[in-house]
């Protein structure tokens, strides 16, 4: 499967260069002309989810990685659950934070590294240097770190905005050390996301680190993440299955790339729903269809704060050649004393969640009709928000141990201005 350049059409790759790049030329993202289409999806529903991931992921890499790299590639990168848990009625939460660091960016960035291994070894390039450049609103730094803390030949530089994401998430991927380096920036994060797309233009800083993003930008993160609706469908009845909508709490609308990726591919959804915190470019785009970021601003669901969202020209992509109905998409803003409400609404449904999730189950609460299956994505687990949670609702939340043990560790970040010429200095000096 050959994947295009959005934004320069002469440019075409295949998965490997995809992957490696990160980001095509002219900034483009690089994206499948056309989504592959799975025939019976009811007999895949009811494999194994081994095998089913195998079958969705097989037509996006099969060029590139051979059936048996396959295999193993999934079996290191899908090694925990992603259960479909009722809340109340006909409303459920896909938990999608069972993973190393507690968030659903661990499927992405974990999948990511693990063919970024697979290429270097298959290419032999002796000696030859991987520099993983990423910016990060929260939990992909951590997820990002951890898939990679430890890989031979890949140095990691995570950027993230100085004093704008809660403590314990920054400790999950600002302590590790080794291959992984973290700036703490001195801006918001679609400033760090602007020295990442400038060190990509560079074409100098790019060849001697040999650059790649790791952020949502890179392709095989969403191909990573179309396998989880496959799973939350599979989770529910045959019956109730063409009656399901997604609401996705949006940030950069990965996961909602992949969940209209994986409709495409023949999913019977329903329909989804874009739900933002005040950061509204999209829901603004879907109602009045002007595209107009407005400065972004800072809320309980920190991850979301993104105003320009780097994917969705992958969803206007799908939209305009066809092969998304923009009418199974709405979109709805939620508000600062909105989020806190519906977690505690949710808690005293007994079911404790965190802002991002609470964003999503909105999106349910004010459309969901009597005959529709609702899914809500919990996107992160409830102690990745701990004072916010417990604020809150009140309550005490006991650490995880994934998160306990790295809050005893030393912060290893360094402060840095929103400078391009001093990251580009500090890049090549390693
Ligand atoms: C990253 C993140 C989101 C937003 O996901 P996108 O794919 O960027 O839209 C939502 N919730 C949490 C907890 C996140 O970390």
């Amino acid at each position: 499967m050959k994947l295009n350049n959005l934004k320069d059409p002469q440019q075409i790759v295949d998965f490997a260069t995809a992957v490696k790049t990160g980001l095509g030329n002219n900034q483009g993202l690089f994206f499948p002309a056309e989504i592959p289409i799975l025939s019976n999806i009811d007999a895949l529903l009811s494999m194994p989810t081994s095998d089913r991931n195998f079958d969705v992921l097989r037509p996006f890499v099969r060029d590139n990685i051979n059936d048996e790299a396959l295999k193993s590639i999934i079996g290191k990168t899908f090694s925990f659950s992603s259960p479909l848990v009722p809340v109340h009625d006909q409303t459920h939460c896909l938990e999608l934070f069972h993973g190393p660091t507690l968030a659903f960016k661990d499927f992405g960035a974990r999948f990511m590294a693990n063919c970024l291994q697979h290429f270097a070894t298959q290419q032999a390039v002796k000696g030859e240097k991987t520099t993983i450049l990423t910016a990060t609103s929260g939990d992909t730094g951590a997820a990002v770190a951890h898939a990679f803390h430890g890989l031979k030949n890949i140095d990691v530089v995570i950027l993230f905005p100085k004093g704008k994401i809660s403590a314990l998430q920054q400790k999950m991927f600002t302590t590790l050390a080794d291959n992984i380096r973290t700036v703490a920036v001195d801006g918001t994060f679609d400033d760090c996301q602007k020295l990442v797309k400038q060190c990509f233009d560079d074409a100098d800083l790019v060849k001697t680190v040999g650059l790649n993003s790791a952020n949502s930008i890179n392709v095989s993160r969403l191909f990573a993440q179309v396998c989880y609706y496959f799973d939350a469908l599979a989770q529910l009845s045959p019956a109730q299955r063409s009656r399901s909508v997604f609401a996705v709490p949006s940030g950069n609308f990965g996961n909602l790339c992949a969940g209209i990726i994986a409709k495409t591919m023949g999913l019977p959804i329903k329909r989804f729903v874009a739900s933002t915190n005040l950061n509204d470019t999209v829901p603004r785009y879907l109602e009045d269809g002007v595209w107009s970021p407005n400065a972004t601003v800072e809320t309980l669901s920190n991850a979301m704060d993104v105003s320009k969202p780097n994917n969705w020209p992958r969803i206007e992509y799908m939209i305009e050649s066809g092969q998304f109905d923009r009418d199974l998409l709405s979109g709805l803003a939620v508000d600062e004393h909105t989020t806190a409400r519906t977690l505690k609404q949710l808690y005293q449904l007994g079911y404790i969640s965190e802002p991002h999730a609470a964003v999503a189950y909105q999106g349910l609460h004010d459309s969901l009709t009597p005959e529709e299956v609702g899914i809500f994505l919990g996107t992160a687990h409830p102690a990745k928000f701990k004072s916010t949670v417990e604020e809150l609702l009140n309550i005490e939340l006991p650490l995880p141990e994934a998160i306990a043990d790295c809050a005893e560790k030393v912060d290893l970040s360094i402060y840095m201005e929103a400078d391009f010429q001093r990251l580009k200095q500090f890049l090549m000096i390693n």
